[in-house]
């Protein structure tokens, strides 16, 4: 029996898996077999992203999977060099011919950074044409989020921010809330940093229920309804990053993960310059 994943409904109405698979740091070599397992695993939410470079493996991937297109929710996003207005409908297409799709389900500016007012407006154009499904942004902070959506016609259906149990984004998840925008985790599982796999608390909650420390952690997001794409390159890790729909954790179980916020970033400061001066100088493709 494939897995069956709840979905989340955007503010367009389009319905989005809560559970999905990211590729960063997939290399372009392994991609195609990576995705391959993911789909025989039962994910049907892929995210990659220009950046990535391995959106045509991930193509590769999808096409042999003979999976029904309607069935697979795709996401890809638009790198910082590529935006404007015409730079935006230029890498779009780029991305889909790579993909090689003719609709993509979520298209996400990539970083709030560089021209991005452009690209929204080009991102809304593409959206009004029909060839995506669902327009967003992601890392951005919510006064970033605020003035995009206070200058624009359509407001973003999802934020994609770093959130997982050292930065958890509740009152960042409000703000999305009141807003309409759906917030999405990356590095759910903080990217294995501050020995998250070994974190005492997360052990013992996962024990309570025969669950792992990474079934924990995305069952806790998924409860917050944060949507959530784990990576792993392994297929006994992939199936056990989607086994988290037999189990609820408590209230004193959410209120005892609660308590691990640091309310900082394990991975970027997107408000120190100098990471702003490196992810300017990172070109993709
Ligand atoms: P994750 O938090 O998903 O962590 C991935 C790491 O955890 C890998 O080292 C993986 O190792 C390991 N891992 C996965 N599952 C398990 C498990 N069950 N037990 C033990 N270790 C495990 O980090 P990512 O940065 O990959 O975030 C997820 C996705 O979010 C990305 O792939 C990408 O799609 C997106 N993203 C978006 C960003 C943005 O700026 N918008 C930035 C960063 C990520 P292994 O592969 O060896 O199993």
């Amino acid at each position: 029996m494939p897995v069956q994943i709840p979905s989340v409904v955007l503010n367009n109405g389009v319905e989005m898996p809560i559970l999905g698979f990211g590729v960063f740091q997939v290399s372009a070599d392994e991609t195609e077999r990576v995705v391959t397992d993911a789909l025989a695993a039962g994910y049907r939410h892929l995210d990659t992203a220009a950046a990535y470079g391995n959106e045509e493996a991930v193509g590769r991937a999808i096409r042999s999977s003979g999976i029904a297109r309607d069935e697979l929710f795709v996401t890809t996003k638009l790198w910082i060099h590529d935006g404007g207005e015409e730079g935006t409908k230029r890498a779009f297409d780029t991305s889909l011919e790579l993909l090689g799709l003719d609709r993509l389900d979520l298209y996400l500016i990539h970083q709030p950074l560089g021209d991005y007012y452009s690209s929204w407006r080009a991102m809304q154009e593409l959206y009004r044409q029909g060839a995506v499904r669902a327009i967003g942004v992601s890392n951005f902070y919510p006064d970033r989020l605020v003035d995009l959506v206070e200058h624009n016609e359509i407001t973003p259906a999802v934020n994609q921010i770093e959130t997982h149990p050292f930065f958890q984004r509740v009152d960042d998840q409000a703000l999305l809330t009141e807003r309409g925008v759906q917030i999405e985790s990356w590095g759910p599982l903080a990217e294995g940093k501050n020995n998250i796999f070994s974190d005492p608390v997360l052990t013992a909650v996962g024990a309570a229920h025969g669950k792992s420390v990474a079934q924990v952690t995305l069952r806790w997001l998924i409860q917050r309804s944060v949507v959530a794409i784990p990576k792993s390159t392994r297929p006994e890790r992939m199936a056990e990053n989607l086994d988290i729909f037999d189990f609820v954790l408590s209230d004193d179980e959410m209120a005892r993960i609660a308590t691990l916020d640091t309310g900082t970033s394990v991975a970027f400061d997107h408000h120190d310059p100098a990471m702003v001066s490196h992810l300017n100088a990172t070109s993709t493709r």
